[in-house]
């Protein structure tokens, strides 16, 4: 390896995004990944509208379209009552030409840019490398991983710490992960089962403040994704146990389901105090971390992953100035704080804390928002708002 590498530490979405976008600019990417393969736990799977014109400027946009689908149902739904209110994102025609978004498992997505980069010369990623070690001078960075042949030592000009919420790399670094750890766990189920059948729109808020859930469809075959919430204390390891019961209460009948996959998560509104320090760079879940309600999540690291790499690049091929890895990182850290987070909390509050009365009053609110087309459209635009104000492609290419 090369002291001019980029090192990605992490092959989550992120950072294989990251390493792409570099990787196509000519820039020497390697990639160092803890597991042996893609972690495939049901995550991420929706690409918001705002997201889709970034994914087109890489290339990705068309093979996430072939193997995810479009979709613009949304619909609320008051547990206790069947009240309901469908919308769809019509409204966005004429502001986009993507009034759609696309659902596809995160992990699908990075089966998609892995292809991408075997076809790059630039780009190698080294699985079973989990990252131990990290230190830096004022011109290169120094990273030991740890495999069962032994520590091995990689050194590149930037490294970009991918490693997700629990990131050895912001550990390594000593910058704390400032922000709140919810009370909950949310347990995401992928489940065949038929909600069609039922009238549910393709997405759909379960609003409940016991049996709350975000419903969603993941592939044509009538794969779905619910998400629910349980009290944190509850035992990890009896999460499958309590599966049925939650079924019993959300799904509208008794008919047969089958349970795909389903995994328990912790929930954190967190951001890293810092995302840069000297020649290390944090960047997605490692940066800042979100309860999934809404799927600003991944958004927020998609976007922050579009802007590093144009800002990445101007400063690795064009000799930029340092400073603008710090623009990028006030600017990452201001649209989580004040968008993303907020937006995301009151997401969770709004599906799993609503009772009745709440749940009705935020149908009757969406009823008017939607009579009205300049408020309607404003709610739906909001995802651009996580995008950099400043599109580095603009601003320094
Ligand atoms: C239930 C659930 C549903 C979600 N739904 C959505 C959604 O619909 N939309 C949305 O936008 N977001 C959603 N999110 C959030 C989304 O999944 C995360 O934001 C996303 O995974 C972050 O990607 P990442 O690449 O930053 O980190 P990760 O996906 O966590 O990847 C980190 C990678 O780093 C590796 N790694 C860790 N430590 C080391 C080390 N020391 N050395 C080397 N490698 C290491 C890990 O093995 C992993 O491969 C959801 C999250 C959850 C929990």
């Amino acid at each position: 390896m090369s002291a001019d590498d980029v090192i990605i530490v992490g092959a989550g979405p992120v950072g294989l995004v990251t390493a792409y976008g570099l990787a196509r600019a000519g820039i020497p990417v390697t990639v160092l990944e803890a597991e042996r393969e893609v972690v495939h736990s049901p995550r991420a799977m929706v690409y918001h509208w705002a997201l889709l014109e970034d994914l087109d400027r890489l290339d990705l946009l068309e093979e996430i379209d072939r193997r995810g689908f479009r979709k613009d149902d949304y619909g609320y739904r008051v547990h206790g009552t069947g009240e309901t209110l469908t919308y769809t994102l019509d409204a966005l025609a004429g502001e986009t030409a993507y009034p759609y978004n696309i659902h596809l498992g995160q992990d699908e997505l990075c089966a998609i840019v892995l292809e991408r980069l075997e076809d790059c010369p630039h780009a190698c990623v080294r699985w079973q490398a989990p990252v131990t070690g990290l230190s830096q001078d004022a011109t290169t960075a120094h990273v030991t991983t740890t495999t069962s042949d032994g520590d091995e030592q990689h050194r590149g000009s930037w490294v970009i710490g991918c490693d997700g919420a629990r990131s050895t790399v912001r550990r390594l670094l000593g910058v704390p992960f400032e922000g709140t750890t919810w009370p909950q766990r949310f347990v995401a189920t992928n489940v065949f089962y038929d909600f069609h059948a039922h009238g549910y729109t393709r997405s759909v808020f379960l609003m409940d403040d016991v049996h709350g859930a975000v419903i969603a469809k993941i592939t044509a075959e009538n794969l779905w994704r619910v998400t629910y919430s349980e009290d944190l204390s509850l035992p990890e390891d009896g999460i499958g146990d309590r599966v049925a019961e939650h079924f019993a209460a959300i799904l509208p009948d008794d008919r047969a389901y089958e349970v795909e996959r389903f995994g328990g998560y912790r929930l954190h509104q967190r951001m890293a105090e810092r995302l840069r320090v000297g020649r290390v760079v944090l960047a997605g879940d490692a940066a800042h971390a979100t309860n999934p309600t809404g799927g600003f999540g991944l958004a927020s690291g998609l976007f922050g992953a579009f802007s590093l790499i144009d800002m990445l690049a101007s400063v690795i091929l064009d000799r930029g100035d340092h400073a603008l890895i710090d623009r990028w990182a006030q600017e990452r850290r201001k649209i989580f704080l004040e968008i993303a987070s907020p937006a995301a909390t009151r997401m969770k509050r709004t599906v799993y804390e609503s009772d009745r009365h709440a749940g009705h009053a935020t149908i009757e609110q969406w009823r008017r928002m939607v009579a009205d087309p300049a408020a309607f459209r404003e709610r739906l635009m909001f995802p651009a708002k996580l995008r950099s104000a400043s599109p580095a492609a603009d601003a320094v290419r």
